[in-house]
Formats: structure tokens, sequence, C-alpha cells
């Protein structure tokens, strides 16, 4: 069989265009299909635009509770519509440029939904006409399509949002409930009652963000109700109706919430059905695509990256197994990816971010006597004159046989920027006397870290 193109690539997000332009920069003739904006959920519908809302959501936040420093504002008004016209503008300056980046590597865009019909051929269908309206074929093909928010199977479920819609709103709404205690609601929760919306959090369990380190799950509720956020715990969402311009939900317990929105984030999944697997047979992991080290699927010439496989569902994860994947079948370069110490955040106000063993799974793995954890809470010192007093966190686990630092969490202003540089002591395997024997710097706030004794 002769193939027109080496590599057809289903699905432009942030995976799917880095191995697209990585096997391109080896001289591979490819191809990539994508249905809606050039971008995927991370820079469409994701962290891009999440990100934007977090900066005014800090910003406003630091406004309000600066007084103290001198900087008196009269009157403080937020345009949501301003900030959500500047968002879709920039997202779109973002989509141009990859697409530029596409042409200018000679990487043909195809526009419509993959769907395969054989093993080596994908049809391109339009989205509107559910017709055929192109067919192309390549020797591998790598499935990048990511994943979708998961909805409730309950009555009136059409009237609530999921993340994807903030995103196309014109104006934020006075009353939201949020459904979900993950990353999505968590984040979002924190960023519309920073930005002056009335914000409800319905929890199923006892705690938010499960799975992450104690503390920092503590850290996060602390910080969710001292901004006013009313957490339901231990309840669930039964039913919408829509009362006059609001939204009523009842709830497993009986009780009413009346909003003007739901969010639901109840986690996300493999958006996979218009692709047309089934005849493929490909071996599945529950809900995702099971793949090898090398990203292959059960079938030799069928790859896959991103959320549609059994990996952290991270964009920094989809972007190096798609380098990796076209390093590998471009280069020959014989990579794998590195699976070991990937930083997390959730970008609350502060956010937490965290890389390693949280201390409940590293006393499961090591037991609980072999294990040591170094910890400090305190307000820093930007907040000392601020009337908004939110502490901060950090904390080493130790493995005390070998002094090698497991795990490191931090709740509090950029986090994120200074576990990303832990992470990579982490994976050089870092001991505490490492940490001990580094200068500080002063004044700040990772100080902490090199200062902290048990
Ligand atoms: P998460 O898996 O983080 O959280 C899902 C939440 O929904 C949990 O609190 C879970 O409760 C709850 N839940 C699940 N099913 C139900 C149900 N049937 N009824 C009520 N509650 C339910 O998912 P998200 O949607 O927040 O995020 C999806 C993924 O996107 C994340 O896992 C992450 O990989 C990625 N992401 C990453 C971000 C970042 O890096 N900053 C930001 C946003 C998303 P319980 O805890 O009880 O199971």
């Amino acid at each position: 069989m002769e193939f027109y193109f080496d590599l057809i690539v289903i699905g432009a997000g942030s995976g799917g265009l880095a191995a697209a332009k990585r096997a391109a920069s080896y001289g591979a003739k490819v191809a990539i299909i994508e249905v809606n904006q050039i971008g995927g959920t991370c820079v469409i519908r994701g962290c891009v635009p999440k990100k934007l809302m977090v900066y005014a959501a800090i910003n406003r936040r630091n406004i309000i509770s600066s007084e103290g420093y001198g900087l008196k504002i009269n009157q403080i008004s937020f345009e949501s519509n301003i900030l959500l016209k500047n968002i879709r503008e920039e997202v779109l300056r973002l989509s141009n440029f990859h697409k530029n980046s596409l042409e200018k590597l000679d990487i043909k865009v195809f526009k419509g939904l993959g769907r395969f019909s054989s093993e080596k051929e994908v049809e391109i269908i339009c989205p509107k006409t559910n017709k055929v309206i192109n067919k192309i074929s390549a020797k591998k093909i790598l499935i990048s399509v990511g994943g979708k928010p998961k909805k409730l199977n309950i009555p009136g479920i059409e009237l609530a949002w999921t993340s994807d819609d903030i995103f196309q709103l014109h104006s934020f709404p006075k009353s939201l409930l949020i459904v979900g205690g993950g990353y999505i609601a968590c984040e979002f929760a924190s960023i519309f009652q920073n930005l002056g919306t009335t914000v409800t959090q319905l929890i199923r369990g006892k705690s938010l963000l499960n799975g992450f380190d104690k503390d920092l799950s503590s850290c996060i509720e602390e910080l969710t109700t001292s901004m006013g956020i009313n957490i339901i715990y231990k309840n669930e969402l039964r039913s919408i109706q829509k009362v006059d311009e609001n939204l009523e939900s009842t709830l497993d317990s009986g009780s009413k919430v009346l909003s003007n929105n739901i969010l639901i984030a109840t986690g996300r999944e493999p958006d996979l059905q218009p692709l047309n697997l089934d005849f493929l047979n490909l071996k599945m992991d529950g809900p995702y695509l099971e793949v090898d080290d090398l990203n292959q699927t059960s079938n030799s010439n069928i790859f896959a990256i991103g959320d549609i496989t059994n990996k952290p569902s991270l964009t920094p994860v989809a972007i190096e197994q798609g380098r990796v994947f076209s390093d590998n079948f471009f280069a020959d370069l014989k990579r794998k990816v590195n699976y070991e110490n990937i930083p997390k955040a959730v970008f609350t106000i502060p956010e937490i971010s965290t890389v390693g063993l949280s201390e409940e799974i590293a006393k499961e793995i090591y037991s609980e006597k072999n294990i040591k954890i170094y910890k400090c809470n305190f307000t820093p010192m930007s907040n000392t004159f601020k009337t908004n007093k939110s502490k901060c966190m950090l904390k080493l686990v130790v493995n005390n046989l070998n002094d090698k630092v497991l795990g490191c969490h931090m709740f509090g202003e950029s986090s994120s920027e200074i576990i990303q540089m832990v992470s990579i002591s982490l994976n050089a395997g870092i001991t505490k006397k490492d940490f001990d024997t580094t200068m500080a710097l002063h004044p700040t706030i990772s100080e902490e870290f090199v200062t902290m004794y048990g």
C-alpha cells in the first residue's frame, strides 16, 4: 500500500501538536485532523484561559486587601465581559500561532472529525452533515483526541454548565453552585468567589482534593471556608429544575439550593466514541486506551497519547509523550517518558503544589516508622499589612532509612513556581541533608524548605 502521509495525528491539542511538529521537523510528511479550534483543551478551554482568570482573581483579591500598604481605591468594579472578551482574543491569538507554525512545517491540517475506516485509513467527517469529506492514509496513526467533561445522569443536567461552557460566557453569574471537589471545582470556586460571585460547593465526600497530601487538602478546605464559600459535605445532586431566572438543585438529603447557574466538575473521560475504534479491537484499560512504553496500542500502526491513555491527564505529560513518540519513530532516538516525580498544582488563590509522595502514601509504602515529616505553617511577609492573612504551609516527606526526600508539598503564593524547581532535585534523588546544606535566600517563602529541622 502506498501512503501519502508518514503520520496522521487525530486531535490538535497540546500532545498532538507536539508530536506532529516534532515528526515534521525530522522530515516526516504529517497530516493533523481537528474538528474544533487548533489548540485543544489546554489552550482553548482549559489551562490557558483558566490561568488568565486566576490572574484576574489574584489582582482583585490583592487590590481589595491592600489598604494597609497605603493603597486606597474608593471603588473597585469588575466587568466580567471585558475579561471574558480579552481571554477569547488571547485564545484565538494562540490558536492562530499554532496554525501558522503547522503551516511553516508543511503539516497539512484537515478540519473535521477523524474516523477510522481501516487500521491505516482515516475518514474526515463534517460534524454538521455527518458526511465523509476526505479520506487519508498513513503508515502510523496517532490518536490524541483528549477528554471531555463527565456529565451526571440526573434530570435537568442539560441546564448545568461544564468547564467548557465557562469560556463561552459573556458575563459571570451572581451565584454559582459547583459540584465536585477536585481540580476544576476548587480552581473555579476560587476564581468565581474572588471575582464577586457567591459560590456554594457540593461534594459527595468528607474532604476536598482527595488523593492529595492530607495537609494540602486541609489547607484548601480552610481557605475555601475563609473566602466565604459554603461547602456542603456528604451530599449529592439529584435533580435540577429552572425556577424563574434561577436553577433549583435538589440534593440527596432533600434540601434545595437556589443559584443562578451550576457548574458540574465531577471528572473527565476519554472522548473516543467518534473514532469508530470498535472494529479494531484495541486493548482497553477501563475507559482508556492501553499503551506500552512507546505509546503503541495493541495495534502496531496505531498510537495514543494524552488524556485518552491511562497516564496522568496533564498537558506536560501529553506534550512529552508526543515528542518522545516522534523522537522514537521518526528519529530512532530510543527515548522514554519519565513518569517519576510529576509536579502538580491546583491554581486556587493561593495555590497548592506538590511533587512526589504524599505523607499517607509514603507511610503505606515504607511503613510509618521510617517516614519523617518536616512541616511549617506561617503568614507570608507579603500579607503583613493585608486584611487577607492567608497562611502558607511547606512540607517535606523524608525516608529516614536513606535520608531521601520522597515528597515536597506547598500551599501558598508562587508554590507552583517553587515546586517546579524542587521537582528537578527530587528527580536527581536529593536528600534532606542536601536541603539542609543549601544556603537560604532571605527573605523568601521557600527559604523555609532549607531551614526546617525536625
Ligand atoms: P477530579 O478527578 O480532579 O475531581 C472530580 C471530583 O468530582 C472529585 O471531587 C470527585 O469526588 C467528584 N465526583 C466524581 N464523580 C462524582 C459524582 N458522580 N457525584 C459527585 N461528585 C463526583 O476531576 P476534575 O473534573 O476536577 O478534573 C479532571 C482532570 O483534569 C484532573 O484529574 C486533572 O488531571 C485535569 N486538570 C488539571 C488541572 C491542573 O493541572 N491544575 C486543572 C484542571 C483539570 P471524590 O473525591 O469523592 O471522588
